[in-house]
């Protein structure tokens, strides 16, 4: 027996988001089903939606910062129990037997790769489909506690914008004595800036303009710059260990790598549609290195929720009405988000 609840979806990659229903699975024994509270917006939300990224399985329920309540357990569920806080992130599942799945790097799963959250399909052969709904249920492998200390709405944009900007930072040490830029003040990279104050960073914020410099500052940045004036690229040559970039559009490269220490790293978090160039002087001439991160695995994202909870760590939001996701998409596009939309799903459940 499914279970049908009130989602929003995408009936294509032009059309608004409309409210429909869907139908979730039954509760299996290994398996945890609970009503969704609230459903951060996410740009890969956006992105996939709109069929930047490979093929969509449309109609599609976006949404994969997910934080709820338990209903109901399976009979072999040990982890969980009806009443607890919980919340999933970007994947539902994976292998499980591969060598990335056994070191609790799921997100990495050499075969067939983690299973999203939504436009995947799951073990049992159907469309997933995420957050933007009133209830869900999933593995209880992949379903995460959410600590006393974090509010449902503010845990939910942490189980991605908190783990994909808290796994490199981790991954490349920043702490103190570690300069750390943070490209692109949004929904990452606001989580970026208070993730790295409390880790002990020395953390720069490089915008397009000086419009959120005393957001930036307020969030325990040092140092705010705009990109928009070419001072700031002269000006902090050769100054960070690590710079995390959170743009969803293309840059110049270029001009950032210049930014780096000898030895330091440009991690890619922002997935623009299109290619980007690298230039290889940029690279040679400073030992530097370019790459990219994925999301995080459970553990990692289990460690970052206790993380926030014990250090005070928490997302800026709006919280709005499912109503309102066709225009919170378009204030996304033009980078007028303050710093992440979380969608009340009361109304859908
Ligand atoms: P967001 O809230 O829209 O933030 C992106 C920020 O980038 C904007 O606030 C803006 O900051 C800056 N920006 C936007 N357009 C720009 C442009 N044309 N030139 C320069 N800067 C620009 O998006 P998000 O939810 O944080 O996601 C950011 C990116 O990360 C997306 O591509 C998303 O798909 C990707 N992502 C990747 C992972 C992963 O695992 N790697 C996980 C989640 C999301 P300013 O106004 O401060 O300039
Ligand atoms: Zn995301
Ligand atoms: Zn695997």
């Amino acid at each position: 027996m499914t279970s049908t609840v009130s989602a929003y979806a995408a009936p294509s990659a032009v059309d608004p988001l409309i409210r429909t229903t869907i139908d979730r699975r039954d509760v299996g024994p290994h398996d945890v089903a609970f009503d969704i509270h609230f459903a951060g917006i996410c740009h890969s939300d956006i992105h996939t939606v709109r069929g930047e990224w490979a093929g969509v399985n449309y109609p599609l329920v976006p949404g994969h910062e997910i934080a709820g309540i338990v209903t109901e357990i399976g009979s072999e569920v040990a982890k969980f129990a009806v009443g607890d806080r919980v919340g999933i992130g970007c994947f539902v599942d994976s292998c499980r037997e591969c060598g990335q799945c056994r070191a609790g790097e799921e997100q990495y799963c050499d075969s067939p790769g983690m299973i999203a959250t939504y436009n995947a399909v799951g073990r049992d052969g159907q469309p997933t489909q995420g957050g933007y709904s009133g209830a869900i249920v999933v593995d209880e492998n992949y379903v995460l506690t959410i600590p006393d200390a974090l509010t449902l709405d503010k845990a939910a944009p942490l189980l991605c914008a908190g783990i994909t900007t808290y796994s490199p930072l981790r991954h490349w040490g920043a702490g103190p004595g570690k300069r750390v830029a943070v490209v692109g003040l949004g929904g990452l990279g606001h989580v970026a800036v208070k993730l790295a104050v409390a880790m002990g960073a020395d953390v720069t914020v490089l915008s397009q303009s000086l419009k959120k410099m005393e957001d930036g500052l307020r969030l325990g940045a040092r140092d705010y710059r705009a990109t928009s004036d070419p001072e700031t690229f002269k000006e902090l040559t050769a100054s960070f260990d690590l710079i995390l970039n959170t743009v969803s559009a293309n840059l110049n490269l270029a001009d950032y790598l210049e930014l780096l220490k000898v030895d330091g790293t440009l991690v890619e978090l922002g997935m623009p549609e299109h290619p980007m160039e690298v230039p290889a002087g940029a690279l040679i001439f400073g030992r530097r290195s370019i790459a990219g991160s994925l999301i995080g695995g459970i553990a990692q994202t289990q460690e970052m929720l206790d993380f926030c909870a014990e250090q005070g760590v928490a997302p800026e939001i709006e919280v709005i009405a499912p109503e309102y996701i066709n225009d919170a998409y378009e204030r996304v596009l033009s980078s007028d988000v303050r710093y992440r939309f979380v969608i009340d799903t009361q109304s859908l459940r």
